[in-house]
């Protein structure tokens, strides 16, 4: 068994070539949350979506999220009748926002819920949410605060943004089912996801460090020289004081990564990081990728 934590895009990419090269009843993902919103009256979690749709092979992997060749019938009449609805939302999509908030108003855990929707599409693999309590990523700009998704789709990342911070009622904590998948992982792999929003909420969660203490961590840089191969990723670590390269990533996840890959292209190497081509254009890049990061965990590093 191995452990990812997962954003929506980034570490999928990654979790698309681990699937062909081990049994997917061994791949363990624990989820990023804050970027979960109810809209419309259903529950969003945008990236536990993306994961259980690749393991499902309907994921719209051009877009990294959605189903592929959904229909938006629903959504354009929610427009049309003047709804605020600002992410296009697929019908089929929508089919599992509203099964999911359902579930969670008849007092279901996410992570129970989760699982079910896992079951509904055949998944393998567990998928799990990093915590099952609500907590967001606020983005602080000069037009004011407002949720991730405000921020990055409803405003396409225009606003300069001040400050990043997470707002929650209390504050997060690993679920039992997260910490026992770690405990029997060979390994955690911390992938190439956004580390402001959507590894560092995971990492924030109370217990997961503690879990991850004395297990082989690799973590995969999601950046290439000074920018990040996607997303928003760069106003947001500059937000936290930090640049988005590959050193700053290694230095975020110092104390927690205990192996780290930066990509052949970057124009400095950190010292005893594992340079590795991480840029996944297609599947079988992500394959080849996927493949030299197994061969680095069964060495040990
Ligand atoms: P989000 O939840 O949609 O924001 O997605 P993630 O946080 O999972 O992933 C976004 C991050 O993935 C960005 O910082 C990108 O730079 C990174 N990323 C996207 N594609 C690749 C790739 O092919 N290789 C690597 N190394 N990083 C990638």
């Amino acid at each position: 068994m191995i452990t990812f934590l997962s954003g929506g895009t980034g570490t999928p990419k990654l979790l698309l070539g681990m699937r062909e090269l081990m049994d997917e009843s061994d791949i363990s993902v624990i989820v990023n949350t804050a970027e979960d919103l109810w809209m419309s009256g259903n529950y969003l979690s945008p990236d536990i979506d993306t994961v259980i749709y690749l393991f499902a092979g309907i994921l719209d992997t051009q877009r990294w999220w959605g189903i592929e060749g959904d229909t938006y019938a629903t959504h354009e009449e929610i427009r049309r009748h003047g709804g605020e609805e600002y992410l296009a939302i697929g019908d089929r999509d929508r089919a599992v926002h509203i099964l999911r908030g359902e579930m969670l108003r008849r007092g279901l855990r996410l992570t129970e819920c989760t699982t079910s929707i896992s079951r509904i599409f055949g998944v393998r693999a567990q998928v799990l949410p990093m915590s099952d309590t609500a907590v967001n990523t606020i983005i602080s700009t000069p037009e004011g605060e407002m949720h991730f998704q405000e921020y990055w789709v409803r405003f396409r990342g225009e606003p300069k943004v001040l400050r990043v911070h997470r707002r929650f009622e209390a504050p997060p904590i690993t679920t039992g089912e997260a910490l026992s998948t770690i405990a029997e992982s060979a390994a955690v792999v911390i992938g190439p996801s956004n580390p402001v929003t959507s590894i560092m909420p995971i990492l924030e969660c109370r217990g997961i460090k503690e879990a991850m203490k004395g297990k082989t961590v690799v973590a995969v840089s999601p950046f290439m020289g000074d920018r990040p191969f996607s997303g928003p990723a760069a106003p947001l670590m500059r937000a936290w004081g930090l640049e988005p390269t590959a050193m700053d990533t290694y230095r975020l996840y110092r104390g927690i990564a205990t192996l780290f890959i930066q990509d052949v292209r970057d124009p400095y190497r950190i010292k005893g990081a594992y340079a590795m081509d991480t840029l996944m254009s297609d599947r079988k890049k992500s394959i080849d990728l996927a493949e030299e990061i197994l061969q680095l965990v069964e060495q040990g590093g």
